[in-house]
């Protein structure tokens, strides 16, 4: 069994191929062929923060994320999200590897955000607003410019002086939240609001939102009128009527999961604006984990077990 620190993870970590295996994880996922309960939340009420815990069995490897959210660590100059990834074998059950999960968090988010915006975006889209300015932001700019040509990056967030500085690292302009969505082909919505960021009257027809942050039946980031504004997408159905604050207080119908559009089993939406709801899955890091153990393994020769011919078959089946 290995052990991956964060570096080694980012050496060979790429967006690109993260992207397309985030796309066949929801595929999968939506069709079947994973088996994963809705994440164990385990409240740490003194420091206002939880501690995940997120299992799945997905072909040839299974396993879970151990991840811990604490928004108020920007203070203490921590990640809010903090995370350790342990991969098994399926077919005997041997520890593979474990991992540092903070990374692969912050980048197969984006990920999964960038095959939607791949498959629900206007083709045409030119200019991505940008609300929060952590890490996801960060992330999300990275990975969606990859599936679209924005001319324009504008970015809000709550405290002016990160938006700055946020702004000036990616080449954005800085708006008040209003400002920034108006006209956008595209949204991100990546913060810790409790509340509504985002207001419906604010969108135009043809604009995705990526809907990040608001993870908990009682925090939301989108106003009721966003969220009815067209049809909402989610990573998980079961997930989001137990995880998404959006969904349950906006009492909004789910139009379909993400891997059900991307593997044909519902249609595209129709209507002019969609909403993805990302909660984000054990599914995609355990993906994201494969990815990193394929490389590694193969870069630097670290020998498999014995047993060790498991990834030579269709890991999906
Ligand atoms: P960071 O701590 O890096 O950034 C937090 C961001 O939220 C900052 O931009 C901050 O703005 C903003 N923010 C905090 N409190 C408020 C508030 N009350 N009102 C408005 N903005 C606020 O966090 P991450 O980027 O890692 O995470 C962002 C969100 O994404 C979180 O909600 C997190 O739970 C969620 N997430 C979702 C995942 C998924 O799979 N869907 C995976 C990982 C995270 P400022 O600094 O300007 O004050």
């Amino acid at each position: 069994m290995i052990f991956l620190s964060e570096d080694q993870v980012r050496s060979v970590l790429r967006m690109e191929g993260l992207i397309d295996t985030m796309e066949q994880a929801l595929v999968d996922f939506s069709a079947g062929r994973v088996l994963q309960p809705v994440r164990n939340a385990l409240p740490v009420p003194e420091h206002a923060a939880f501690l995940g815990v997120m299992p799945a069995v997905y072909g040839t490897v299974m396993g879970a994320k151990l991840v811990t959210a604490y928004p108020d660590h920007g203070v203490h100059g921590l990640p809010s999200h903090q995370a350790l990834i342990v991969l098994f074998r399926s077919s005997t059950g041997e520890p593979l590897a474990v991992m540092d999960g903070r990374l692969i968090t912050e980048m197969r988010t984006a990920a999964v955000s960038a095959a939607a915006t791949r498959l629900l975006a206007r083709p045409e889209a030119r200019v991505l607003a940008i609300l929060g300015s952590g890490v996801q932001a960060r992330s999300h700019f990275q990975a969606l410019r990859l599936v679209r040509n924005f001319e324009e990056v504008r970015v809000w967030s709550r405290t002016q002086q990160n938006a700055g500085r946020f702004a000036a690292e990616i080449g954005a302009r800085v708006m008040p939240a209003e400002q920034a969505v108006r006209g956008a082909d595209v949204v991100v919505t990546a913060t810790n609001a409790p509340e509504p960021i985002l207001r419906g009257a604010w969108l135009k027809p043809g604009t995705l939102v990526n809907a990040v942050g608001a993870f908990g039946p009682e925090r939301r980031e989108l106003d009721d009128e966003a969220m009815r504004s067209g049809d909402v997408v989610v990573d998980s159905r079961q997930g989001a009527r137990q995880e998404s604050g959006d969904v349950l207080m906006s009492r909004v119908t789910i139009y379909a999961e993400l891997g059900e559009i991307l593997g044909g089993l519902e249609p595209k939406p129709s209507a002019g604006i969609v909403v993805f709801k990302s909660l984000g899955m054990a599914v995609e890091d355990l993906a994201a984990a494969k990815l990193v153990y394929d490389a590694v393994v193969g870069n630097s020769g670290t020998s498999l077990p014995a047993s060790g011919a498991a990834f030579d078959e269709d890991w999906t089946e």
